[in-house]
């Protein structure tokens, strides 16, 4: 879902037919930055923009994520194998990971994948699982994937392998490596808010329960029923509340200079 705010912004792109999503992905990189769940100039996000989910946008290579704007999101095809071969090819990861899910996943049409601090130890952690003991960590109750396949950087086979790890989950919790948000269904496949809105909340929630842990206390975990109840409160007015956070980062940062 986008958020369309930015109109005439004097860029020379307001006719792209991706306009809206180039601006949606162009500030949720920014914002990622701004949060520092950024690493380096590495880590990407992804969008399809054709029917079959083939074409998509993804970030320039060594483009830092602050900097990142609608205009220079890379146009790729997933079953393109000269891709590489372009003058501004993406980061070969980048390409590896997201044109194999891109092939291979029907509902993978919005994929954002980072390395951040929290979310990052957790997946480095012999159990990865995510107990419910907030509210945060119960948004994610029963809806995230453990990977605990890891076998090398994301190039070739192993990029394949990840695409096996998609199920009708929003986070794909990378043991050894991150994290990705990937739509649930196809019906949120192009939810470039609520994919973010996931991303964002579940390093939240991993924060939490990393510096739960360092406490060495014992943990107040919730209930199997407590941590369903509030999961499905969450879901029940999630997509407004993920709407209106995107919107607020377009509107932070809508200048002409960003597209
Ligand atoms: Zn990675």
């Amino acid at each position: 879902m986008s958020v369309a705010i930015m109109k005439n912004t004097g860029s020379g792109i307001e006719n792209d037919p991706h306009f809206e999503a180039r601006c949606d992905l162009a500030a949720v990189f920014r914002w990622t930055a701004r949060m520092d769940m950024h690493e380096a100039v590495v880590n990407h996000f992804s969008y399809a923009v054709s029917d079959d989910g083939s074409q998509f946008l993804v970030n320039p290579n060594g483009r830092h994520f602050s900097r990142i704007r609608a205009s220079e999101l890379l146009l790729v095809d997933a079953n393109d194998d000269e891709t590489l071969s372009r003058a501004d090819a993406p980061e070969p990861t980048a390409w590896y990971i997201h044109g194999a899910m891109h092939r291979n996943v029907s509902h993978a049409r919005c994929i954002l994948h980072l390395h951040p601090r929290y979310a990052t130890v957790l997946a480095s952690l012999a159990d990865s699982t995510l107990p419910p003991i907030d509210q945060n960590t119960m948004r994610f109750y029963g809806r995230t994937v453990v990977d605990d396949g890891f076998d090398g950087l994301g190039l070739g086979d192993e990029a394949e392998r990840l695409t096996r790890q998609v199920q009708d989950c929003p986070i794909i919790i990378m043991g050894n490596h991150g994290v990705m948000a990937v739509a649930q269904n196809i019906a949120l496949a192009q939810n470039i808010a609520l994919a973010f809105d996931d991303l964002y909340y579940f390093e939240r929630a991993c924060e939490n329960y990393i510096l739960a842990l360092q406490t060495g206390k014992r943990l107040r975990i919730a209930t199997d029923e407590v941590a369903q109840k509030t999961s499905e409160q969450w879901q029940g007015y999630v997509q407004e509340l993920a709407d209106a956070h995107l919107r607020a980062y377009r509107h932070r940062r809508s200048g002409p200079e960003n597209v």
